[in-house]
């Protein structure tokens, strides 16, 4: 109960109605400097890296909207992380939205500056190309692990020609550029028609644990979680959600959709599953509010936030 009279609590639904006041994350408050918090809640409103559907760039401001049911304490495992951790909501990554690679700067300079100030980033975007900057970011002298839930691999070479990226590319750079370790990385759920049947080879080939859904589906929450942490182990380790991993009936507003899929109650198992690993960010990325029905993929983008909160901020506390 480290910060129970603390600044950094959501607003109480007792205290202002939960569908009152400013729409941030979680109802934290909104601040400037990242060296007032242990974790920052940010949000990266782009869509220019997608290559089929977009609308990713409304859904910071549809999942903090959506946030707003996010309660204190965690129904399963009890975890309380406004008592564990400072956490506010940064706001949004300044994108330039008519220029890739000036975002891709801003970006990592954005998140250098809180990993500079010493708190760990909990991200919500926007398409997956957003995650190679933020991995930019906090990348430190030793590559990351990662662990990938995703119906996709994203670790396509190029597109339209010599183009290096786009949402189907971030982690081949970011395991080019030395950011990630592969050996260290497992991508849960990947699944949908491929480019030709050695699309999976070049992941293969670095040593990337790629669990393909029918695997998934044999092991269940269960085995997928005692997988990835076998693979990731004890050292640094980042975790990233696209919200195309889920079936497109719990998440149908994203930019790229693949039938066949998990529930959203076997990814809040799977989250649940990462307690007590060495975590130094995440992000829940992919929701497009355009083609989003009655806001179920921002709830539900919201949510998962919310549980690898929970799971990030034990992590944090006990680094601490
Ligand atoms: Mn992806
Ligand atoms: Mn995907």
């Amino acid at each position: 109960m480290v910060y129970e009279d603390s600044f950094f609590r959501p607003i109480g639904g007792s205290e202002l109605p939960r569908f009152a006041g400013r729409s941030t994350f979680m109802r934290l408050p909104q601040i400037e400097d990242p060296a007032e918090v242990d974790i920052a809640l940010v949000g990266f409103p782009w869509d220019s890296g997608s290559t089929n559907r977009v609308g990713q760039r409304h859904g910071p401001r549809e999942i903090r909207s959506n946030s707003t049911m996010m309660r204190l304490v965690h129904q399963a495992s009890r975890i309380a992380p406004y008592d564990l951790c400072r956490i506010a909501d940064l706001g949004d990554v300044p994108v330039n939205p008519i220029d890739l690679r000036d975002t891709l700067d801003r970006g990592r300079d954005f998140y250098r500056r809180i990993h500079e100030a010493g708190a760990v980033p909990l991200s919500a975007g926007g398409d997956h190309l957003g995650t190679l900057p933020i991995l930019r970011g906090i990348a430190g002298d030793q590559p990351m692990g990662m662990v990938q839930f995703d119906s996709h691999s994203d670790t396509n070479d190029t597109y339209f020609g010599d183009n290096p990226y786009t949402h189907g590319t971030p982690f081949r750079r970011a395991i080019e550029e030395e950011i990630l370790d592969p050996k260290r990385i497992i991508q849960v759920g990947i699944r949908g028609s491929m480019y030709s049947a050695s699309d999976l080879d070049w992941a293969h080939g670095q040593g990337i644990r790629v669990m393909e859904i029918e695997e998934y589906f044999d092991l269940g929450p269960e085995g997928a979680i005692r997988e990835i942490r076998s693979v990731v182990g004890d050292a640094p380790t980042y975790v990233t959600f696209d919200v195309d991993a889920l079936d497109p009936v719990y998440a149908p507003g994203t930019g790229t959709p693949e039938v066949g899929g998990f529930s959203s109650v076997e990814a809040q198992r799977m989250i649940r599953g990462l307690r007590g690993l060495n975590l130094v960010g995440a992000d829940v990325m992919e929701v497009s509010p355009p083609f989003d029905s009655a806001g179920i993929t921002a709830l539900t983008g919201a949510t998962m936030m919310f549980e690898l909160l929970c799971v990030l901020s034990e992590a944090v506390a006990t680094r601490k």
